[in-house]
């Protein structure tokens, strides 16, 4: 039977490390575990929240419910074809972990992502990205189970309706799959995307060839420089996504604001960096008691100590009216608020 901890912490169990309590928490290893930990039924009587590594979520209170803790390893190569290779990867297996196999098995796809926190589970929820890649690019398949009647199901990229940090996973009504693995397709040809940030500069001060694992290794230094490692400073990588605004509006709004960065992304839309608002805006290294915007990263929200989650929202909600008073624009959190 499965272990259910009552009144279970979870300080260590969230990048911001806020401190709350859950009232039931369970870990799966297995798909056997997780339809063992179903049997019991308690996610019928009270709300659950499936749990990676709580890299993209703020726990505003103590959790009412249930937390179910993803832990199934596994990588598992199931196809290898001329060009590429079909990985079949546990959802619990870290996303660091993945890319550092996939760029020493000499492939590529996922080598722009190194470094980003959490699981290869919640992968597919929120569509990660960073440096020009994203996991839809690679993700064949994402297999489920249904928590309503512990049947699996199999999405296909097309069904998972991948956007811009978002998928169906992000849906509330979708919210009853849990993610159990995730195919992923990756390349024996090396892409070498090294357009993004500062990859090339970084290739050349390594004196490293374009290749999966010297990007991956350029990414890391980068990355190492650019931002907060949680362990040492709370915090959930970027709290805001990028608003998408009409292009018309863009252009207006560039004419006040000559320096404001934003990048096309149809004909009639412009992705606009929210960073930048909000540094613009004058919030850049605000702090008000343990809850802050970073001194060097104005999107990545942080915590000095003891913030609560309820300090973090309430800075949050500051900086969202500030930035629809400066510019007319509304900016959304990335992150899971609970
Ligand atoms: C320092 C830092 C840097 C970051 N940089 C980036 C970046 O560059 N790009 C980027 O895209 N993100 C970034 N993030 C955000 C975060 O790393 C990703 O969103 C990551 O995928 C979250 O994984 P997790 O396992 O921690 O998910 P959690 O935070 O535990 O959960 C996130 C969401 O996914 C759901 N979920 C998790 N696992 C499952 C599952 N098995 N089945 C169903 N639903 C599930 C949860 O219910 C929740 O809604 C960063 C975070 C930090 C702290």
């Amino acid at each position: 039977m499965s272990n259910i901890l009552n009144n279970y912490c979870l300080k260590n169990h969230n990048t911001f490390g806020i401190n709350v309590k859950a009232k039931y928490f369970s870990t799966f290893n297995s798909m056997l575990e997780l339809k063992d930990i179903l049997k019991i039924n308690l996610h019928k009587k009270e709300k659950f929240f499936i749990l990676g590594s709580g890299s993209n979520i703020l726990l505003t209170k103590d959790f009412d419910g249930f937390i179910l803790h993803n832990k199934i390893e596994g990588i598992c190569i199931i196809e290898d074809n001329e060009n590429d290779i079909i990985v079949e990867v546990g959802s619990g297996v870290v996303w660091h972990d993945f890319v550092m196999w996939s760029v020493n098995q000499e492939l590529s796809g996922i080598e722009n992502l190194a470094l980003i926190p959490g699981t290869v589970g919640a992968s597919p929820v929120q569509n990660i990205g960073a440096y020009g890649m994203e996991a839809k690019d690679s993700i064949t398949k994402v297999h489920t189970l249904e928590i309503k009647n512990k049947e699996v199901k199999i999405f296909s990229n097309k069904e998972c309706e991948f956007s811009y940090r978002n998928s169906i996973f992000k849906k509330e009504e979708e919210k009853k799959f849990i993610i159990t693995k995730v195919e992923f397709k990756l390349s024996k040809e090396h892409f070498n995307r090294t357009e993004y940030g500062a990859i090339e500069e970084e290739l050349k001060k390594l004196k490293l060839k374009a290749k999966p694992a010297s990007i991956a290794k350029a990414v890391i230094k980068i990355r190492n420089r650019k931002l907060p490692d949680p362990k040492v400073l709370g915090n959930s990588g970027s709290f805001f996504k990028n608003p998408v605004i009409k292009t018309s509006e863009f252009n207006v709004l560039k004419k006040e604001f000559p320096e404001m960065i934003g990048y096309t992304i149809s004909n009639s839309q412009t992705k606009v960096a929210a960073g930048w608002l909000i540094d613009n805006a004058g919030l850049k290294g605000y702090r008000k008691a343990d809850a802050g915007v970073h001194r060097n990263q104005a999107l990545v929200l942080v915590n000095y100590g003891n913030a609560s989650g309820t300090e973090i929202i309430n800075l949050a909600k500051k900086i969202q009216q500030k930035i629809k008073a400066q510019y007319g624009i509304i900016i959304e959190p990335e992150v899971s608020i609970l």
